[in-house]
């Protein structure tokens, strides 16, 4: 399971701001507009998260991991 974290628009490493034909901005801005698997909100950016749970695509919220591994007891190590 690899952990990640997107940065802002406009930032060193962040996507364009504006509308841009990059695909590495394209699949960024993409991750960051994914549903949480957990609750349902977008990844968005400067949020830490986790990808592949088994399933290519699938992006949970490390908060949102991390709190379900809390209540039910499974470690999770970041
Ligand atoms: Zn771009
Ligand atoms: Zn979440």
């Amino acid at each position: 399971m690899a952990t990640g974290t997107l940065s802002e628009p406009g930032t060193k490493y962040g996507p364009c701001k504006g509308e841009c034909k990059h695909l590495a901005c394209a699949e960024t801005k993409r991750m960051a507009y994914a549903l949480c698997d957990l609750c349902g909100l977008s990844i968005g950016y400067g949020v830490r998260f986790y990808t592949n749970r088994g399933r290519p695509g699938e992006l949970v919220h490390a908060r949102c991991l991390e709190e379900v591994a809390r209540q039910t007891g499974v470690g999770v190590r970041a």
